[in-house]
């Protein structure tokens, strides 16, 4: 019978022992100059997000989702359902975006874009790190029995982190219901928007239970986007790596000894890279599905190398086949410029695309039962029902031309709409004899507004 050979890889997540019982992971607070970046663009990112629902534009919100309403507000331009196709086009443009993304350049959207990495390392963890203190000291204090310490550093922590759930379910509901929606649950009794009120309890019972508690488990378990790194990274992804032709053989470092005569790599295995993972693994053994490009341990590793006189980067970011040639650096190569080409092709598309749009949407259908209708003059005319949305955030007047025969609107000679709201209406389509080119035919509908062209609408004429 044919035996499997026992390996020393680990056949299970980092954070569940052989048992299936979690593991917490205390890590190490990370210093150093991808740490500070990594502030400074956390810090720029969560302006952004938490302005977001208060910033205008023409008297709109910059984004606003609501897909109870159907009411989409991206960079102020008001999105219909009839707009829905370019929600499906920036869909696909999304996966596809996604896609060569991580191919050429890894996670570093995980470690540096992801709300889940910001909040939980960029803010959950720093509160952590400021009320228990550093990992060792974290470990301590939850071994040790409950007392006036514990009681206070535990509530406090949970407190705020409690307080900023909620704050992070309001800004989320500002984004699907609008902030002025928001305003009035927030400063009305709760009996007056029951709905509304339960939904930021829910969000923050949801916010504070994955950054209290779920945490790393987020995205080695749940993040749809970390399971698909299998499937997307290849030999010439840009990962934080190890250097393991470099690095090996590992051994503690002695003072003044030469590392070449003593056969000994660079790595000093002093396991700081591994103290500082917030997903608990240890780099040195290759890209694994539970790393999150944090950076942390480039940053950890950069000052063991710093403290022993070797050169920094022996992890880093860089890719499989860098590593194995010897090589080091990002080395632009035909697939990583094509996919970002492509990258831009198709970010440029969707943004030509979502500005191209045109400021209302009209349907013009003949009038069901209603026949060609003959004129002494000779012209046939058919009747036509209308339905113009305005798509903007003012009110505007237009006007019907057709682009052969002539259109006339019953009973007025423009249609004005309200700001994001509809008109409907009838109007005819006469044609001469000689105009028509069979029973059936396509007619055009130019539609203007101060004699601008806004949009074109087909529709059929049937003569007689
Ligand atoms: S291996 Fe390094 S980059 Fe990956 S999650 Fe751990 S510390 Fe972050
Ligand atoms: S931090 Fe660097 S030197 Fe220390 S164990 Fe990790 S790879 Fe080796």
């Amino acid at each position: 019978m044919k035996t499997v050979e026992k390996t020393d890889f680990r056949d299970k997540i980092s954070t569940v022992d052989q048992s299936g019982k979690r593991l917490w992971i205390y890590p190490k607070m990370p210093k150093g100059k991808f740490t500070n970046w990594r502030h400074i663009v956390n810090t720029i990112l969560l302006i952004i997000l938490f302005a977001g629902p208060f910033l205008r534009i023409n008297g709109q919100p910059v984004l606003m989702l609501n897909i109870l309403e159907r009411k989409f507000i991206i960079f102020g331009q008001i999105f219909w359902p009839q707009d829905f196709y370019l929600f499906g086009l920036a869909m696909m443009v999304g996966v596809i975006f996604i896609v060569l993304f991580t191919v050429v350049y890894g996670r570093i959207f995980c470690g540096w874009i992801c709300p889940q990495t910001i909040f939980m390392e960029g803010v959950f963890r720093r509160i952590e790190y400021w009320i228990e203190g550093d990992w060792t000291a974290q470990k301590k204090l939850d071994k040790q029995e409950w007392n006036t310490e514990k009681v206070w550093k535990k509530g406090l922590k949970h407190s705020i982190f409690f307080l900023i759930s909620f704050i992070i379910s309001n800004t989320f509901l500002a984004y699907i219901i609008g902030s002025e929606e928001l305003l009035k649950i927030v400063t009305e009794p709760p009996t007056e928007h029951l709905s509304g009120f339960i939904a930021i309890l829910v969000f923050t019972g949801v916010f504070y239970g994955v950054f209290a508690f779920f945490r790393e488990q987020v995205c080695t378990n749940v993040c749809p986007y970390g399971r698909l790194q299998g499937v997307l990274l290849d030999k010439k992804s840009i990962v934080v790596a190890y250097d393991y032709k470099r690095g090996e053989n590992r051994g503690k470092f002695r003072k003044n000894e030469n590392r070449s005569t003593a056969l000994k790599g660079d790595c000093v295995d002093c396991s700081l890279c591994v103290s500082v993972c917030p997903t608990g693994i240890d780099i040195r053994n290759g890209t694994q599905l539970e790393c999150i490009n944090c950076t942390a341990c480039i940053d950890a590793c950069d000052s063991i190398m710093d403290n022993v006189g070797l050169e920094k980067g022996l992890i880093r970011y860089d890719s499989e086949e860098n590593i194995a040639e010897g090589k080091s650096g990002f080395n632009w190569n035909a697939r990583s410029i094509a996919y970002t080409i492509v990258l831009i092709a198709i970010t440029g598309l969707l943004t030509g695309l979502l500005f191209l749009r045109t400021d209302v949407d009209a349907t013009i259908l003949r009038t069901p039962g209603m026949m060609p209708q003959s004129h002494e003059d000779g012209r046939v005319s058919n009747l036509y029902n209308y339905k113009i949305i305005n798509k903007t955030n003012r009110e505007i007047t237009l006007e019907l031309e057709s682009l052969t025969g002539t259109a006339t609107l019953v009973g007025k000679n423009q249609i004005t709409l309200p700001a994001q709201g509809t008109a409907e209406g009838a109007l005819f389509i006469y044609m001469e004899k000689g105009e028509m080119s069979g029973i059936s035919q396509p007619v055009v509908l130019q539609i203007f507004e101060d004699g601008r062209p806004l949009k074109k609408v087909k529709t059929k004429f049937i003569g007689r």
